[in-house]
């Protein structure tokens, strides 16, 4: 191929070569570190800072739409993907392109393969990319194909399996026992093309064995798609269990602020597919951003990217701390006598609790860790749990998880409305669930505040 390019297009295409070759030294330098080295730097160091940064300590914010080229020969090597480029903020965008490589080394730390990460402008748009191609891309028109998934999953990705992927021409098959391997394996046939599940689940706690899954999923030749928002990599890295592609909402955990909406898909190098062409299979991620990503144009705003490395940078503390509040407030909830029952898989007597300590181990230390997502059940009525809701003074009424704020919802009235009665009692949500994320006050006022509000049931 290379002999075809004009000498000026092959001057450009030899020196990117030489960066790129540095590059790929730098990244496995920076693969071999500690998480929280990983979280803190990323892949720009001082080297970066003083190439392209003017000796910046952070990242810079790049907020130009587009990029300018040298000459027409740097121009055509750019735009035929021939050397790296950012070209237009909707495909590329230098800060955007920091946070896809702190988000990739984070999820592939301790991992065998590599991978690659797209951000997104959201989660949904995360989820939606990661799936589009694996069922446009491998099936002909009028095929009956169909996708096997936990049933306990975020309300959105809910509708985008049971609605638009069902326009689409793809059937969604639900587990609704995802904790049982034979539950997933009677509903794998040959016309299956992924299997997807969210881990924990949002809000039921659903925990199921992802080395299992992943086997019966690469025994059928389809790849396995986890959704560990509530994890974050902290917690969880689904691709060193044999995962292919996790999906994240870093509008929860990772952008625990809360000031930005978000989402990444982050794939193996090599993921399984017997569907996919090898050229997508080799780096499925950077193969959305280049193709179909462009096409379609869910891009995220560099703002949000400069703010999600902001955050990333103490991911592990915050989550430790949550994860330690939420335990507290948790053992409080279990023995009050007007709730029927928590579910957090960090209490013992959840039926999880052996799933869970295999895999929600946090990084590095090893330690069974829980996060900061709970349910748990009012003892009374629907218009008790009402009364109970809208007595809590500090905790925020919001749709929202993963704060530093602690924030509740009743997921029957908010998250899980759409899905209507049949599809939350698929899920296994009553209208006396509370969904609560315990955020980062002292754990003591937080009970307080829903110590005064039990009490108004
Ligand atoms: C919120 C959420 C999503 C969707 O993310 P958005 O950023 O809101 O689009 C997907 N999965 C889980 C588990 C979520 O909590």
């Amino acid at each position: 191929m290379e002999q075809q390019f004009s000498p000026g297009i092959r001057r450009y295409v030899e020196k990117a070569n030489e960066l790129g070759e540095r590059r790929r030294q730098y990244r496995a330098q920076v693969r071999a570190l500690k998480f929280d080295t990983i979280a803190v730097h990323g892949m720009y160091g001082v080297e970066e800072a003083f190439s392209g940064g003017q000796g910046g300590l952070i990242e810079p914010l790049f907020l130009s739409t587009s990029q300018a080229y040298r000459d027409s020969d740097e121009m055509e090597a750019g735009l035929g993907y021939l050397i790296p480029t950012w070209c237009y903020s909707r495909i590329h965008n230098p800060t955007v392109f920091y946070l896809e490589e702190t988000l990739a080394l984070l999820e592939a730390y301790g991992c065998a393969d590599d991978a690659s990460a797209l951000a997104t402008a959201s989660g949904m748009s995360a989820i939606k990319q990661a799936v589009e191609p694996l069922v446009a891309l491998t099936s002909a028109p009028g095929e009956q194909i169909n996708f096997v998934s936990a049933a306990q999953l975020y309300g959105g990705t809910f509708q985008l399996f049971n609605l638009r992927m069902r326009e689409r021409g793809a059937q969604v098959r639900w587990v609704t026992e995802p904790w049982d391997i034979e539950a997933w394996a009677k509903l794998v046939d040959g016309n299956t093309r992924f299997i997807y599940g969210e881990m924990p689940s949002n809000p039921q706690q659903a925990c199921f064995d992802i080395r299992a899954i992943a086997e019966l999923a690469h025994s059928h030749g389809i790849p396995f798609i986890v959704d560990s928002t509530i994890a974050t990599p902290a917690l969880m890295r689904p691709l060193q269990h044999g995962a292919d592609i996790v999906v994240q909402s870093l509008t929860k955990t990772i952008g625990a602020g809360g000031f930005t909406i978000g989402g990444a898909v982050i794939a193996r190098h090599g993921l399984t597919s017997r569907h996919l062409p090898d050229e997508v299979r080799a780096d499925y991620a950077t193969w959305l951003k280049l193709w179909p990503f462009r096409d379609s144009g869910p891009c995220m705003s560099p703002h949000s990217a400069f703010f999600l490395l902001n955050e990333l940078r103490t991911l592990r503390l915050k989550v430790e701390f949550m994860s330690a509040n939420t335990m507290e407030v948790a053992r409080y909830l279990a023995k009050h006598p007007k709730v029927e029952r928590v579910d957090y898989l960090g209490l013992p007597e959840h039926p999880l609790y052996s799933c869970a300590s295999r895999y929600l181990r946090m990084v590095d230390s090893d330690e069974p860790t829980f996060g900061h997502l709970m349910s748990f059940t009012i003892k009374g009525s629907a218009a008790d749990t009402r009364r109970f809701f809208d007595a809590l003074k500090r905790i925020y009424r919001a749709t929202d998880l993963g704060r530093i704020k602690s924030v509740a919802t009743i997921p029957a009235i908010s998250t899980h409305m759409q899905q209507g009665e049949e599809g939350r009692q698929l899920a296994g949500i009553p209208p006396t669930m509370v969904r609560l994320c315990v955020g980062g006050e002292h754990p003591a006022d937080v009970i307080a505040d829903l110590d005064q509000a039990l009490a108004k049931i």
